[in-house]
């Protein structure tokens, strides 16, 4: 019986059982480029931008949903820390703006952005919301960010010696490196969002509803694609996800069983 166990562990359930231990369901990134403080630092840089536009159009800060959306954020947030010891020295803060024009982020240091004014639009309840946070939160934990530089790195001449920001002119201005980055840049996308919804599942939001949110987001998919896309086609991704909600439904903590009298 334990071996039959420990056969289905090392197998399609590993994710579950490590759960049901208490471990982590991340994976622990190997053989990156540059220390993840380098990376964290030109992340930082970004969103320093981001505020500080933020608040100059006076957009810095929530207006109407505070309580909901940090509500959300500290379920997750647990669950997030003890996915890995990169993941619980992560700073975690939640940053609310209301840019029109921002959907969500986050950045390798754990902080995450989300604006309020696409919560108010396309973020129509808290398992919804509970997907976008972790599915950004997931991009820190799986240091994402530091994985697309590194496969960036290993595309260009050995030679040369190159800083993280170097990289990030080098991607601006370079088409044909973005463009073999692009499937790195989806994969991160199809991981964020199968940890993403796992991690929400575990903080007890109900993966159904989280699910029907993305078949909503797929729905108004145009399927317009642009030259280069950092994330994959809407139905991919949900199809995806379709597979992964069973996993998801064992991993909803059991409601609190009522007080005997
Ligand atoms: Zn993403």
């Amino acid at each position: 019986m334990i071996r039959m166990l420990r056969t289905l562990c090392a197998g399609p359930l590993a994710v579950f059982c490590a759960m049901a231990a208490g471990g982590p369901l991340a994976y622990e990134p190997v053989a990156l480029g540059w220390t993840a403080g380098e990376v964290e630092r030109a992340g930082a840089d970004q969103l320093v931008a981001m505020v500080d536009r933020a608040a100059d159009s006076g957009r810095l800060g929530c207006q109407r949903q505070c309580r909901r959306i940090q509500g959300v954020f500290d379920r997750l947030l647990p669950i997030a820390r003890v996915q890995s010891a990169h993941a619980a020295a992560l700073r975690w803060t939640l940053i609310v703006v209301t840019l029109p024009d921002v959907e969500a982020m986050a950045t390798p240091d754990g902080h995450v952005l989300v604006s309020e004014a696409f919560v108010d639009e396309r973020v129509p309840h808290d398992e919804a919301l509970a997907f976008v946070l972790a599915h950004e939160m997931a991009h820190a934990i799986l240091e994402h960010e530091r994985q697309t530089l590194t496969f960036a790195r290993m595309l260009l001449p050995r030679q040369v010696k190159r800083t993280v920001e170097d990289m990030y002119v080098e991607i601006d201005h370079n088409f044909a490196l973005l463009k073999a980055i692009e499937p790195s840049m989806q994969q991160g996308e199809y991981e964020a969002d199968e940890l993403g919804f796992q991690l929400a599942s575990a903080a007890g939001f109900d993966p159904a509803r989280q699910l029907a949110f993305m078949e909503w987001q797929s729905a108004l998919d145009t399927g317009s694609r642009p030259l280069v896309s950092t994330h994959p086609p809407s139905a991919a991704r949900l199809d995806r996800l379709r597979r992964q909600l069973p996993l998801a439904m064992r991993l909803v903590p059991p409601a609190p069983s009522p007080p005997t009298l």
